[in-house]
């Protein structure tokens, strides 16, 4: 049999315990009671460390959600499927994200997590959010690289879709830049993983960083909002995953909602344990059609869905963002939250369906309204659990997806 790995092995572990290693020196540095002067100085090397993490973060979101997207649509194997049922499928995973991100934003307004808190992140003074026609505007790039050199999300998100859709419509002509965009995916996938292994150094010194901020003049106050930040996510995925879904699932693929979760099961928890939609995606395969689900429409938009339809990334982003603005005393015009709701969407296909990917797509959704990037820093500590909630709702729309899919499928094909 094979020896289970020791525990500290895991990376989620390794983050936790560098939070609580925090928490503790931060309770203890507090204590000293330093002179201001003496508390920075204290700080300084974190925040270089922490930004040193932040940055190789922002090195590499970009190539991870060029590849992911352009490599995703590839795997949905021709375009004939495309034009038949791709509308359909683009349609169902554009519109339940984007009322997964409505719910979080509903929830997370209702919540209000983090008001009062006052932080300062760096970089946050003198942010000044994108007019809402301009973001729209600028999805569509009108010069590649110079979109690609500064790092506007949106834009690449774009444009690897059409990148995606053209190497599809290409057929076998696309095999290289097909096989080229696979190799590619397996090295950026690497260099994250390598990333990630700084993770528990970044957290620590991001964190510790955070919570000796002079600004921040009780500690128990930062947690009691970080627990209702996690309450108003947990309560958004509720709500998408119990209510919202299972009426589509009725009303659209006139399923009973109780059978189709139960027979998604063993899916679902799986989700929930490895936190990863692409991990997971063979046992969705297995059970939606074990279901009763065509395998067709199984095969089109399960693998595409398990890395671009993520309802509950982005509605965890949207609060996120919400939470973090909130915390650090900006208050997001109706205008910034519609940004949020849209960016959240797109941002969301942008992430990968692997451990954490939706916390590092949340940068985008943090730049397009003006805030720090390094705001990032007051979830992180709380990720996993969150993670595994939210991929088990993701994993659970690309289920009901598939079977609204099909259903439509079906009457076409009785027309
Ligand atoms: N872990 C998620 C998934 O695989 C993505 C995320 O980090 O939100 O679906």
């Amino acid at each position: 049999m094979e020896k289970k790995p020791h525990f500290l092995k895991a990376l989620h572990w390794q983050i936790f315990f560098a939070t609580i290693l925090s928490i503790g020196l931060a309770i203890l540095i507090r204590a000293m009671d330093l002179s201001p002067e003496n508390q920075s100085a204290f700080r300084a090397p974190f925040s270089f460390i922490g930004d040193l993490f932040i940055r190789s973060l922002k090195l590499i979101v970009l190539p991870l959600v060029i590849v992911s997207i352009i490599s995703g649509i590839q795997h949905m194997g021709s375009t004939s499927r495309l034009g038949k049922v791709g509308w359909k499928t683009l349609l169902y995973y554009l519109s339940t994200t984007f009322i997964a991100v409505t719910i979080g934003i509903l929830i997370v307004n209702i919540i209000q997590p983090g008001v009062g808190l006052n932080l300062v992140v760096e970089g946050s003074v003198g942010v000044k959010p994108t007019p809402i026609l301009d973001v729209f505007r600028e999805i569509i790039p009108s010069n590649i690289f110079k979109t690609l050199a500064a790092g506007k999300m949106l834009a690449t998100i774009f444009a690897s879709f059409l990148f995606g859709i053209g190497l599809l419509s290409v057929g076998e002509k696309g095999k290289p830049v097909a096989d080229l965009i696979d190799s590619l995916n397996a090295i950026v996938f690497k260099i994250v993983g390598w990333i990630m292994v700084t993770a528990p150094a970044g957290v620590f010194a991001l964190f510790i960083n955070t919570l000796l901020d002079p600004k921040l003049a009780d500690l128990s106050i930062f947690f009691e909002n970080l627990f209702l930040y996690m309450v108003a996510v947990i309560a958004g995925l509720g709500v998408h995953g119990f209510i919202a879904l299972p009426l589509i699932l009725f009303i659209f693929a006139k399923r009973n909602p109780f059978d189709y979760f139960s027979a998604l099961g063993p899916a679902l928890l799986t989700a929930f344990s490895t936190a990863s939609s692409s991990a997971t995606y063979p046992i969705t395969r297995e059970r939606t059609i074990d279901a009763g689900v065509s395998r067709e429409a199984a095969d089109f938009v399960l693998p595409l869905g398990a890395t671009i339809n993520m309802d509950g990334t982005a509605l965890y982003e949207a609060v996120a963002a919400v939470f973090i603005a909130n915390a650090i005393g900006i208050d997001l015009s109706f205008s910034s939250q519609l940004i949020i709701v849209f960016t959240a969407t797109l941002a969301a296909i942008g992430a990968a369906g692997v451990p954490s990917a939706g916390l590092v797509t949340m940068i985008i959704v943090l730049e397009a309204v003006g805030l720090p990037p390094e705001g990032y820093v007051l979830v992180v500590a709380v990720d996993r659990v969150l993670d595994m909630c939210r991929t088990t709702v993701n994993v659970w729309g690309d289920a009901v997806g598939a079977a609204v899919v099909d259903a439509s499928l079906k009457k076409d094909a009785s027309l």
